[in-house]
């Protein structure tokens, strides 16, 4: 079976502490490896990250996986999330740069996500399953795509276990990466994350911040509905589970979900890709 997670945020609110929960619960019938919770750059959601995924492996019981954004952030203090983290049990991580709000310049001790790859491994051993990032369309900030992918290898060096990337459109970008992985000595998986398209406009605005494109011909589809949901949600059922197809067929050892918490997208392009247990949304 090849694997699969799913990504969740940190809710601020009591409603969407409780909505997380349904989804996760939702989301365990297809038994994925991990539920990941993400974390903001400069330690914004601590407390937040933690307390989900404290909830994901006590009420749910799938592994759930914090994410740690080290740029922001003294050592020590990212150090004391680490440790607490392996006292809590959790021994699976996703390590990340993280992204700083615009204005608040390159504060803290990390520059770059082996930084912290390294300080786990230096104070933590092999105790931590480490989770990188990889960007088959290329970090915004990388010189090159020669670059990222050189750098995901150092990464890997530096004891990186598994990749999972930034959410794309297009499978060959996807497939160009992993030769391009491949001619480097890349040998961890490269699992690739999957975007459910649901609302035009946050995609939009979402895919600017983060380097991912939209192909021309599907935006202009996805533009030309106007505030028609039904039919977008339909076309990125249609497109994004062509897309899951494809990877598979492919040979992506996996998939890995964003699911800004909610259930529906995800199950609704599982349930369709036919490769995993089906579900019915809860
Ligand atoms: P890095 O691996 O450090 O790379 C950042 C850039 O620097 C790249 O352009 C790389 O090519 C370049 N680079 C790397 N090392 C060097 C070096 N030694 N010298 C020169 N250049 C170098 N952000 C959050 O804040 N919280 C999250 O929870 C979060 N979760 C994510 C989950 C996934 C699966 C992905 C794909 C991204 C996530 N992000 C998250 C976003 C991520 O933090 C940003 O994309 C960030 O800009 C880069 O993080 P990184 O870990 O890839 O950084």
């Amino acid at each position: 079976m090849k694997n699969l997670s799913f990504e969740f945020f940190p809710p601020k609110k009591p409603e969407g502490v409780k909505n997380l929960e349904q989804t996760a619960k939702t989301l365990a019938a297809f038994s994925p490896d991990f539920f990941s919770v993400t974390y903001g750059a400069g330690g914004s959601t601590r407390q937040g990250t933690l307390e989900a995924v404290m909830m994901i492996k006590e009420k749910i019981g799938i592994a759930a996986v914090p994410h740690l954004a080290c740029v922001g952030s003294s050592r020590s203090e990212i150090l004391d999330v680490i440790l607490n983290y392996k006292e809590l049990g959790l021994n699976r991580i996703v390590v990340l740069r993280g992204d700083l709000p615009s204005g608040m310049g390159q504060s803290g001790e990390f520059r770059y996500a082996i930084e912290l790859v390294d300080l786990i491994r230096e104070t933590t051993g092999d105790y931590f399953h480490i989770e990188v990032a990889a960007y088959p369309e290329c970090h915004p900030q990388a010189l090159s795509s020669f670059d990222d992918a050189f750098y995901l290898k150092k990464k890997m060096e530096a004891g990186a276990n598994s990749a999972l990337t930034q959410y794309f459109y297009n499978a060959d970008a996807y497939f160009y990466f992993l030769d391009k992985c491949a001619k480097l000595g890349i040998t961890i998986p490269i699992v690739p994350g999957i975007m459910p398209i649901t609302h035009f406009e946050k995609l939009v605005r979402f895919s600017k911040l983060c380097g991912a494109e939209i192909p021309r011909w599907l935006y202009k589809r996805l533009e030309a509905y106007g505030e028609d949901q039904q039919s977008i949600k339909a076309l990125g059922l249609e497109v994004v589970s062509d897309l899951c197809s494809r990877l598979i067929a492919g040979g992506a050892p996996g998939l890995h979900f964003y699911t800004l918490n909610q259930a529906e997208a995800s199950i609704g392009l599982l349930n369709k890709l036919g490769i995993y247990q089906k579900v019915t949304a809860g």
